[in-house]
């Protein structure tokens, strides 16, 4: 079964792609590399021994992305990872955000449309959200006003999914999987997080700190309503994240669903501070890490995590990475990007 992978080169996508494969599917990967490196092609080829067939487009691009579909012959399904992811950033250039994060959607349906492709599984986010009235979420926890552009984008992708879906001629059966905080690297070390510049997630953050490239982490904000004043999120390892996508693509293909629109929360279940992953980290990497709280960061959701439920009881999907292993293997993976300069 050939799925496309859109963001493949990416940071879930990478991990998505070496574990579809590993579980037997034909992965085709669909990336313009504005935010991820030809390297991670590389590291893909050397966990799974073999090349991933790649092409370097933009899936807001109709006609390249035609042309994709037209190669390929038969598509199967398509996971489409590819979208800017940050929230900081979002609030700084939204437009960007909803052009290039709602556009790509867009184009991808249109052209899976004409080519009669029916199965996608789609990147959501744990910002769809907003700030919720109750912790943990479930999938019916009802969407509040999004804090950041970033997550407002990705409620208007749901809300388009949904809206094409309900088409009277609609063929299309889509999962939409809700992520939280993904983390860490393949244990390989040969693919994970590949921030350009400065990074804008945490745990990137951290490690580039602890690895002496970034002077101090600062935590964006120490007075919030939370038990030690920092944020909290819910931190999934990202090859457990990559396997609720295979989960999700078998169940798409099997027509195991139950809805032509499915929704899952996927993360471990738990919350955690800032302060929670900074000591973690600590211990994981035996380092103590330089950092001072500093203001808060806009667009940030006081706390969230997820009931993973839904996920395990329909899907049959549970994480298996502790918050520890996930830091260590991301620890890991920066000693390993250091040392290759
Ligand atoms: N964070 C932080 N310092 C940083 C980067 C992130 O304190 O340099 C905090 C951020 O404010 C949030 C949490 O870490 O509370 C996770 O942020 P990240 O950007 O990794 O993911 P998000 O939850 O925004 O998608």
């Amino acid at each position: 079964m050939k799925i496309l992978v859109t963001g493949g080169a990416g940071y879930i996508g990478s991990h998505a792609v070496v574990e579809l494969y590993q579980a037997g599917y034909q992965p085709v990967i669909v990336d313009n590399f504005s935010n991820s490196e030809e390297s991670a092609l590389a590291g893909i080829e050397a966990i799974i021994g073999a090349k991933v067939p790649t092409y370097r487009i933009d899936c807001a691009d109709n006609a390249a992305l035609r042309t994709v579909f037209q190669t390929e012959e038969k598509i199967d399904g398509v996971i489409h990872f590819a979208a800017y992811k940050a929230v900081g950033e979002s609030v700084q250039k939204p437009l960007a955000y909803f052009q290039n994060n709602v556009g790509s959607l867009l184009t991808l349906l249109e052209v899976m449309t004409e080519f009669e492709v029916t199965n996608l599984v789609f990147s959501s986010s744990c910002t769809v959200y907003g700030i919720p009235d109750a912790l943990p979420v479930t999938e019916a926890t009802p969407s509040k006003p999004a804090s950041s552009p970033y997550g407002r984008t990705k409620q208007m992708c749901e809300d388009v999914v949904h809206d094409v879906s309900a088409a009277p001629t609609n063929k299309l059966h889509t999962i939409l999987l809700r992520y939280f905080n993904p983390i860490g690297a393949h244990n390989s070390a040969k693919i994970g997080e590949l921030p350009l510049g400065v990074p804008n997630n945490l745990v990137p953050y951290i490690t580039q700190t602890a690895a002496g490239i970034r002077e101090q982490l600062t935590i964006n904000g120490g007075d919030y309503d939370t038990p030690d004043g920092t944020n909290i999120r819910d931190y999934i390892h990202v090859v457990d994240l990559a396997k609720a996508h295979v989960v999700a693509v078998q169940r798409l293909l099997d027509r195991k669903a139950s809805e032509v629109v499915e929704t899952f929360n996927v993360g471990t279940g738990h919350g955690n501070s800032v302060l929670e992953v900074v000591q973690a980290f600590e211990q994981a990497s035996g380092l103590k890490l330089n950092y001072h709280i500093g203001p808060r960061r806009a667009g940030d959701v006081p706390a969230i995590y997820a009931d993973a439920t839904k996920a395990e009881q329909v899907l049959g999907f549970k994480t298996e990475t502790s918050l520890l292993d996930s830091l260590a293997s991301a620890w890991k993976w920066q000693q390993t990007l250091h040392k290759n300069g």
